[in-house]
């Protein structure tokens, strides 16, 4: 059934890739996982997929233990700065990263075990007073800030557009966090490149992929929906 679903989402992939002449390769599938017990990801591992998505800390932690050492773990959610140490060894890459503090956090762990740790920095999009994320004015200024840091890398940007029946609703969003990721880009930072776009989850990532996202961020399509009240 799971093997179903990702099909299904691959070829909606596929055919936003086509759409707007991208290729394949240039865009990942993150399978986010979050609530959803191993056995679960592990069928989605058999299919092939590396790429896994969680937005707590501990059920990374817990996760990744009974999985496959060769899964790239993504931090989606908003990471608190106590809960650092115990992801920054082994994260593939933190989307969520939207203050200073938290930069500053990450940047101490890192040195600690001599590792330079890929970000991206989150940006509030529709600036939802809901969500976290640095307001797109913002972005440059904190960018500028967190390239100071040796044991970090800016890799790009990550947004999580408003929730939404239409995604056309969500193009504008996407557009403007591409045109933000390339004026920042063109400031030529050190220590910063802006290769990576994470936009789009299971309502609109055809959109966000047409938009120029490179890392989806795909739960409910894979998994089928989440249920918070076990
Ligand atoms: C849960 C989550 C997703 C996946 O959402 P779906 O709508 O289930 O695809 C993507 N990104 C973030 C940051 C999330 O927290």
């Amino acid at each position: 059934m799971l093997a179903e679903n990702l099909k299904h989402v691959e070829d909606n992939i596929q055919t936003a890739c086509d759409k707007c002449g991208r290729k394949r390769e240039e865009v990942t599938l993150i399978a986010v996982s979050k609530t959803k017990p191993v056995s679960m990801l592990s069928e989605i591992y058999d299919c092939g997929i590396r790429d896994f998505g969680e937005n707590k800390v501990q059920e990374i932690c817990e996760k990744r233990e009974q999985l496959p050492a060769d899964i790239h773990w993504h931090m989606i959610g908003h990471l608190q700065r106590n809960k650092v140490k115990y992801i920054v060894p082994d994260v593939e890459l933190i989307h969520s990263v939207d203050t200073y503090r938290l930069a500053e956090e990450i940047n101490i762990q890192a040195k600690k075990i001599n590792r330079i740790v890929p970000i991206l920095i989150e940006v509030n999009a529709a600036n939802e007073e809901s969500k976290f994320g640095i307001a797109p004015e913002e972005t440059l200024q904190l960018v500028q800030e967190i390239a100071k840091l040796d044991n970090i890398t800016i890799k790009g940007l990550m947004t999580i557009a408003p929730y939404t029946e239409n995604p056309e609703e969500n193009r504008p969003y996407f557009k403007k966090i591409k045109e933000l990721s390339v004026d920042i880009a063109k400031e030529n930072i050190d220590n910063v490149s802006m290769d990576m776009l994470s936009m789009g989850m299971t309502g609109d990532y055809m959109v966000a992929i047409e938009e120029g996202a490179t890392l989806v961020r795909v739960g409910t399509g894979i998994f089928g929906a989440r249920n918070y009240n076990k």
